[in-house]
């Protein structure tokens, strides 16, 4: 196997189990040669010890994806298939229980599978792959996804998106069948007391945001008799928790009228109940200064943006955007109001999103009871060594 040999004093972060190789770390290469575009090499310290073995990425910051620590080699031929079913093994608990037929199967780094992202939805999985190494090896991801996941169909592929172009992987096609039969135009998931449906070509990520899954139950619980105002609603989810759970009314708004009309078909998938519901299409910022100018207020506010921060150098114009938001919606709560507000910009760590609240709480003179923090479900682990695993924070918070 092809060598990487580390710069003298950059094996630490090896050694303490972080599965990611930076380009600075790296002295050069083995007598073999550079690896190719995944290939599995050994990572070697200064010296020429083995310190584990890692995908190889000559497009990426990241230049070696660590899958396995130590001396050993992993085995090529059984390495995907093991590890994909241990990974669905570990979700046995999902499939057992009713509660929802929607689960992430493979999270990257933590199921050991770098760069491989396998959503299940009722049947279907739903792959991205943003690693060379994953790249690679997507044909046995998928058939050891048909092998192990559930009453299986069929796997597909979501080529598109920019973790993709940064890895220098292409997105040409959107969207690949890998193995199994095609998947139909949407999916119909159920999630608790709601039903979805989930398009799986045209969605985000991989159609649907499996990792608010614990934050939409935690908001329903307290949205009953409540005017909830669902900001970045995207397909309802949130929304349409907080109609299930008794809210008196729920106004959905997001700035696409794509994912607002799935969102009012969705609406139709649900038992029939009171709850009056309002869908708005704008911009989230000017929609807030709306309802601040024309006196409304609410019971419930719930902000859900999409990721304001894609880099550490961009956090601090991120910091604004969401505090500005915070802010609006503040100033916008009734007494003993509900904010749910969310934050999926990994740059921006939960101490710093908590300054930030801090500081628009304190603009808006107002105070507030933690009442709540979320993260993402239990199928979304991250590992330990690994904190930029963990992206998405929740706080749930009450006006005094
Ligand atoms: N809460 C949702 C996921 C939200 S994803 C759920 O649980 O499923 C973020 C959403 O914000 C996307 O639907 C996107 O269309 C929308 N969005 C992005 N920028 C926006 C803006 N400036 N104003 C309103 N919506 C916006």
């Amino acid at each position: 196997m092809k060598e990487i040999r580390l710069k003298k004093g950059r094996e630490r972060c090896v050694l303490r189990r972080h599965p990611w190789v930076f380009s600075g770390a790296v002295a050069g290469f083995g007598p073999g040669g550079e690896p190719a575009a995944g290939e599995t090499a050994r990572i070697a310290s200064s010296e020429g010890e083995t310190l584990g073995w890692g995908w190889y990425s000559a497009a990426s910051q990241i230049r070696a994806r660590i899958v396995s620590f130590g001396k050993e080699a992993p085995d090529e031929e059984s390495f995907v298939r093991s590890r994909v079913g241990s990974a669905v093994g570990r979700r046995a608990d999902f499939f057992a229980d009713a509660y929802t037929n929607a689960v992430r199967l493979v999270n990257s780094e933590a199921d050991g599978l770098p760069g491989v992202v396998a959503d299940y939805y009722a049947g279907w999985v739903v792959c991205q792959f943003t690693s060379a190494g994953a790249d690679l090896r997507k044909a046995d991801v998928a058939s050891a996804l048909m092998s192990y996941a559930p009453f299986c169909r069929g796997v597909c592929e979501r080529c598109d998106g920019a973790a993709r172009s940064v890895e220098g992987l292409s997105g040409e096609d959107a969207f690949r069948t890998l193995a199994g039969d095609e998947p139909p135009a949407e999916i119909e998931i159920a999630e608790g007391q709601c039903k979805f449906l989930v398009d799986v070509r045209g969605g985000h990520k991989t159609g649907f945001y499996l990792d608010q899954r614990d934050a939409r139950a935690a908001v329903g619980a307290l949205a009953n008799g409540r005017e909830v105002l669902n900001c970045f609603s995207y397909t309802g989810g949130f929304g349409l928790f907080a109609r299930a759970c008794g809210a008196s009314k729920v106004v959905q708004v997001d700035i696409s009228g794509a994912a607002l009309a799935l969102a009012k078909r969705n609406e139709g998938l649900q038992h029939a109940c009171g709850t009056e519901m309002e869908y708005v299409e704008a911009d989230v910022f000017q929609y807030l200064r709306k309802c601040r100018d024309e006196g409304k207020s609410f019971d419930m506010i719930v902000l859900d943006p999409p990721k304001f921060a894609a880099a550490k150098s961009r956090i601090m114009k991120a910091a604004r955007g969401y505090k500005d938001i915070n802010l609006l919606a503040m100033k916008l709560l009734r007494p003993d109001g509900i904010l749910a507000t969310f934050s999926c910009s990994g740059a921006m760590d939960a101490p710093l999103f908590d300054k930030v609240l801090s500081e628009a709480a304190a603009d808006a003179g107002r105070d507030f009871q933690v009442v709540a923090r979320t993260h993402a479900g239990k199928d979304h682990p991250v590992l330990l060594s690994h904190p930029e695993g963990e992206y998405l924070k929740g706080v749930v918070l009450r006006a005094t």
